[in-house]
C-alpha cells in the first residue's frame, strides 16, 4: 500500500509557510514504513532540528481505480480517519530551495500518523467536517474540509491520472494553517468533530 499526500490545500496554510498558491495540486509520497505504530511514541529523529506537525483527513481506498471521473470517486472509499503528517521542517526547507525532493523531509520512519476510520456515512456532508490538534491541551490546528482548495472527490480523480489507486492506499488530503514544532514530553491529540481520533507522545 502506499501513502499519497496532498501539499497547499488549504489556503492559510499556504500563507504561512509564503508557498505560492498552486494551480495544481502537490502530490507526495511516504513509503508504508513511515507508518507509526498503534500506540507508539513519536522519536523526533536526530536528522532534524525542527519536526512540525501538520493534522490532515484521511481517506482510505476501498477500489482498484486509474482515470477515475469526479462524478464516481466517491465510490473509491467508504471510510475517513485522521492522522498527522509529521515533517522534518529545516530539511524541506533546505530541499525545496535546491528544487529537489521532498522524501528526507517527509517519509522518514514514524512520520506518518494513522487514526482507526470511521465510515463516511458518519458525517452529514463531508465538505463541512471540522478537524482540530491539540498540543498539551491547547488548541494548535483548527480546520474544516470547507476550506479545501481541492475536495476529496477532486484529489481521487486527479491522483488516478497519474498513479493507479489500489485497495487500502490512504490519501492524506493537506492540512489546514497552525502548523508548529513538537518537543519532547508534548502529547498531540486529534479529534474530528469533537471526538478524539488519536493520542500521540513525543520523546
Ligand atoms: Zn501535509
Amino acid at each position: 500500500m502506499k501513502l499519497i499526500c496532498i501539499g497547499r490545500n488549504y489556503a492559510k496554510h499556504i500563507k504561512e509557510l509564503k508557498n505560492e498558491k498552486p494551480t495544481e495540486p502537490v502530490i507526495f509520497l511516504k513509503p508504508d514504513s513511515a507508518i507509526l505504530p498503534k500506540n507508539h511514541p513519536f522519536y523526533i529523529p536526530e536528522f532534524s532540528e525542527e519536526i512540525h506537525y501538520e493534522v490532515e483527513i484521511l481517506v482510505k481506498i476501498n477500489r482498484l481505480g486509474k482515470h477515475i471521473a469526479p462524478k464516481f470517486a466517491h465510490k473509491y472509499y467508504d471510510e475517513i480517519g485522521l492522522g498527522i503528517d509529521f515533517t522534518a521542517r529545516d530539511l524541506q526547507t533546505k530541499l525545496k530551495e535546491k528544487g529537489l525532493p521532498w522524501e528526507k523531509a517527509k517519509a522518514f520512519d514514524g512520520s506518518a500518523v494513522i487514526s482507526e476510520f470511521v465510515p463516511k456515512s458518519t458525517f452529514n456532508d463531508l465538505a463541512t467536517i471540522s478537524f482540530s490538534l491539540e498540543k498539551n491541551k491547547e488548541l494548535v490546528q483548527d480546520g474544516n474540509t470547507n476550506a479545501m482548495l481541492w475536495k476529496i472527490d477532486e484529489l481521487i480523480a486527479y491522483i488516478s491520472t497519474f498513479m493507479t489507486l489500489k485497495i487500502g492506499d490512504i490519501i492524506f488530503t493537506g492540512t489546514p494553517a497552525g502548523v508548529g514544532k513538537v518537543s519532547p514530553d508534548d502529547v498531540l491529540v486529534g479529534k474530528i468533530e469533537g471526538e478524539t481520533f488519536f493520542e500521540i507522545k513525543i520523546k
